[in-house]
């Protein structure tokens, strides 16, 4: 086998037809190169939802089992029609589903992870100088039955396959150019990066980037596989996600990232005794709802208010949980508010660098936008505000931390930036 190139194309580039056969052209042309294409797909653009939306139609809690079987059609329908358009153009292609590239995964439906690939029939389709196509984000379980990897999955399976078929590196292209300091549709003069660490990229994807999913990343860096996000539309070299190299570019900050898919529940006038929070986050955890962020008030006259943040699609299971959970502790109040999202800044260099958060305060602070809760950790500081300042507290921070312009190495390899005092 000659070099083995997987590359990953996302639902808005096989959205139409005239875009699959765009994308098969393109295909083609690297295979006229000579090298071996792997090319994984996600369902056409907004297929997903469409189809989670007829269960719904039917049923609030249709069962997982089935949901995956239906969402995994979705895939199945793109990766069909590019290899048609492959054959079309005279490029010799094979479809394969998750099934038959032997992707199994653990049992937990909607988000499963993936346990192993036998890659043995693809690889042998490669031997016989076909391009393979693979319907991503979906495998088997033990037994037998259909899986996803959860929203975004077809990222983790492309760099699954790539690692499996010992690829150099995993191509995701997709509809931006790259990697950039903030979302570049709410941020027009974001700035593409050309390289970032996996710990970085994790930081990003875990803090709401979409651009790669969290699992792809983790993956990757599992496995030390370089990852490039890249236009599916032009050839321009894309970002490169690798190991972290002393050559890297190392902003103080190198990202700023939303996620709006957050809620918060305040349990009010709870006793300020031992136990309470355990029995609260205990129930919380098996019911296998993920908490984020959490405060606790200063006690007054024995009580106090603990306040936690869920993802939006775990604000129902989280509320049945605490309303349970206070037939014992007794709270006066519960609330809930999902009209909020999170902000965050990120960047290696902060690891060395003092007065980041103070900036993000300051500045959130003269556009009047109150910060509800605060997070951080060694590469990344996070508040919760009003979901209608986002786009707001977005811009106004990339335009805080000077993210337009690239930082300049000085002598020792560290940026200079005169910005930011220290
Ligand atoms: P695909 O369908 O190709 O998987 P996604 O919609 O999942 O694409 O991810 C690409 C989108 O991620 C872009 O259209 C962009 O709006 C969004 N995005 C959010 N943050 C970033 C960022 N920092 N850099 C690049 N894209 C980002
Ligand atoms: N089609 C799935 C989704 O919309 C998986 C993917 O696109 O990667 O989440
Ligand atoms: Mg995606």
């Amino acid at each position: 086998m000659g070099k083995v190139i997987v590359q990953k194309y996302g639902g808005t580039s096989v959205g139409s037809i005239d875009k699959i056969k765009r994308v098969a052209e393109r295909i083609a042309e690297i295979r006229k190169s000579g090298n071996d294409v792997v090319v994984v797909v996600s369902a056409m653009a907004g297929q997903t939802d469409q189809l989670l939306q007829l269960a719904w139609q039917i049923s609030d809690h249709p069962k997982q089992r089935e949901v995956d079987l239906l969402l995994s059609s979705g895939e199945r329908i793109s990766c069909a029609l590019l290899t048609i358009a492959l054959n079309a153009v005279g490029c010799e292609a094979v479809s394969m589903t998750g099934r038959q590239i032997g992707l199994q995964t653990d049992n937990t439906h909607t988000r499963a992870r993936i346990k192993q690939i036998d890659g043995g029939l693809c690889k042998r389709y490669l031997e016989e100088q076909k391009v393979v196509v693979v319907a991503g984000f979906q495998g088997i379980n033990e037994h037998g039955d259909v899986t996803t990897l959860g929203r975004g999955g077809s990222d983790t399976s492309a760099v699954a396959l790539a690692v499996a078929l010992n690829a150099e590196q995993c191509e995701i292209c997709t509809d931006v150019d790259g990697v950039f300091t903030a979302d570049p549709r709410i941020v027009p003069d974001a700035r593409k990066l050309s390289t970032i660490s996996y710990d970085e990229m994790l930081e990003m994807s875990g803090l709401g980037a979409k651009v790669l999913q969290l699992r792809c990343v983790e993956f990757a860096k599992k496995f030390n596989m370089p990852l490039i996000v890249r236009s599916s539309y032009n050839n321009k070299p894309g970002t490169l996600i690798s190991r972290e190299d002393p050559k890297m570019e190392q902003p103080v900050v190198s990202g700023i990232m939303y996620d709006k898919n957050q809620a918060k529940i305040t349990v009010k006038g709870v006793p300020d005794q031992p136990g309470i929070a355990a029995k609260l986050f205990n129930a919380l955890a098996s019911a296998s709802v993920s908490v984020d962020m959490i405060i606790q008030n200063i006690s007054e006259e024995g009580h106090t208010d603990i306040s936690f943040t869920v993802t939006t699609e775990h604000l129902k299971d989280a509320m049945a949980e605490v309303n349970k959970v206070n037939e014992e502790i007794k709270a006066e109040k519960i609330t809930q508010d999902a009209g909020i999202s999170k902000i965050s800044i990120v960047g290696a260099g902060m690891r060395s660098h003092s007065g980041i958060a103070a900036r993000m305060f300051e500045t959130l602070s003269r556009e009047n936008i109150n910060i509800l809760m605060i997070s951080t950790s060694e590469i990344k500081v996070s508040c919760i505000i009003d979901e209608k300042y986002t786009e707001q507290a977005t811009r106004t921070l990339h335009e805080a931390f000077d993210m337009k312009t690239a930082p300049v190495a000085n002598a020792e390899g560290n940026p200079q930036d005169s910005k930011i005092k220290v």
